[in-house]
């Protein structure tokens, strides 16, 4: 099993040919971006939008406006986003936190260290590795390599690692071998995404894939 930067570079290359940018994460702030992140886990893009709108609708689109909102009133405006109270006290606890320890100011979050800010924020309530990635990524711009299931199931059914390799196991391979670059991961990880949607379902569409061309080794 070869693991190259060719490889990965080359899978790049032909996904950014088939799909274009993907402009992700679409936000109007890093603040929305962290909003979305957090409402993310486990379900649809749609249904993200759908809890976004409403917390804009009813100008809780900040986490100020959130730590001044009772979790039982939060947790109805997020209906979309399911898992209703584990996110709003996800919400919640993220308010406490940003206005506590960074007054509300991503700016000043961005300062930190990369891998001490990662390790405070995998401490926080529900906000697991790609979550917080997801955060690092693209709302606060450290080059930091998101990995999700779409990455673990095309990588996996093209030989490079297995379903069962862990998520660091496959963050190291991305960031040892690509150099750290913004632009490239937001891209990257946005493209994968979109693959995983499309065509590396449960079941693939391999004959019309980008990737069609990649020698398979689990299907
Ligand atoms: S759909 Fe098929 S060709 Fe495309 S990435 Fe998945 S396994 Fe590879």
């Amino acid at each position: 099993m070869q693991k190259t930067k060719r490889q990965l570079l080359g899978i790049y290359r032909l996904l950014y040919t088939a799909f274009g940018s993907r402009h992700w994460w679409p936000a109007d702030s890093a603040e929305e971006t962290i909003i979305g992140a957090i409402l993310a886990q486990n379900i649809t893009w749609k249904n993200v939008e759908q809890a976004i709108a409403a917390l804009k609708a009813r100008r809780a689109l900040s986490f100020k406006a959130i730590a001044a909102m009772d979790e039982e009133k939060l947790a109805p405006i997020i209906r979309p986003a399911r898992f209703l109270n584990q996110k709003a006290r996800a919400l919640k606890v993220f308010a406490d936190y940003f206005g506590g320890n960074y007054g509300y100011r991503t700016q000043k979050m961005k300062r930190r260290d990369v891998w001490e800010l990662r390790d405070e924020l995998l401490g926080l309530y529900r906000i697991g590795p790609e979550t917080a990635d997801c955060i690092l990524l693209y709302a606060l711009e450290k080059p930091v390599f998101v990995i999700d299931l779409y990455t673990k199931r095309i990588l996996s059914r093209h030989g490079l690692f297995t379903m069962e390799d862990s998520y660091e196991e496959y963050q190291e391979f991305f960031m040892d071998t690509l150099a750290p670059d913004v632009p490239l991961y937001n891209e990257y990880h946005a493209l994968l995404v979109h693959l995983g949607n499309k065509f590396c379902k449960p079941k693939p569409l391999c004959a019309e894939c980008p990737l069609h061309s990649l020698r398979l080794v689990n299907n």
